[in-house]
């Protein structure tokens, strides 16, 4: 018996978040864009049932020892799969609202201070063109880092870690922001929920 992957629950209701993201796009994004990815990846691997077993984090840093007739597949949907998995886990409302410890003393280094690490990230996810994704990662090299991805490529497929994500595919912020992709990005902030960002840091570090 296969276990196939699956789409995890939203953890919280789907206007939790407004105004900054409205709940008809929470509702469209969760069950309709990260279903597909789901589905998506479980069609792919149909024809190499052993990754069903394996974590998609191992899959995605060994995306090249995927079969060739499949990879491109499963670097969208798993990606798209675990990209989003980790995005609700950073809009979950509660937590902490700023980082603190480790991670802070780890962003003021690296960035030169919790603000320019902000403006960093902003730029990354403002000049993205087109579809993917910002982030904060660990690297190889356990350093932190600010870049953007295309798509839905993963941090992962670099051997990186990532701590914080945010989509700014138009899909997650069209209907309320329309081409105002700075506006969403300016409300992301106050949603981030620092614990998980922090758990993520403690983990791969
Ligand atoms: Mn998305």
């Amino acid at each position: 018996m296969t276990t196939l992957f699956e789409l995890p629950a939203l953890k919280f209701a789907f206007d939790a978040l407004e105004p900054a993201i409205d709940a008809r796009t929470m509702e469209i994004h969760h069950d309709k864009h990260h279903a597909a990815y789901v589905n998506n990846l479980n069609k792919a691997l149909e024809s190499a049932p052993e990754l069903y077993t394996q974590s998609l984090e191992k899959t995605l840093r060994e995306i090249n020892k995927v079969p060739e007739s499949i990879r491109t597949a499963v670097r969208n949907n798993g990606g798209g799969h675990l990209n989003h998995s980790l995005f609700w886990e950073v809009l979950n409302p509660g937590g902490k609202k700023a980082p603190e410890g480790a991670l802070l003393a780890d962003i003021n280094k690296t960035f030169g201070g919790y603000d320019n690490f902000v403006e960093k990230f902003n730029a990354a996810a403002t000049t993205r063109f087109g579809s993917g994704w910002a982030w904060l990662v660990l690297d190889g090299n356990k350093q932190l880092q600010v870049y953007s991805t295309a798509n839905q490529d993963s941090p992962f497929m670099d051997g990186h870690a990532p701590l914080l994500g945010l989509d700014v595919w138009e899909h997650a912020y069209y209907l309320n922001y329309q081409n105002r992709r700075p506006d969403y990005i300016k409300a992301f902030w106050p949603l981030v929920n620092w614990t998980f960002v922090e758990k993520q840091y403690s983990t791969y570090r």
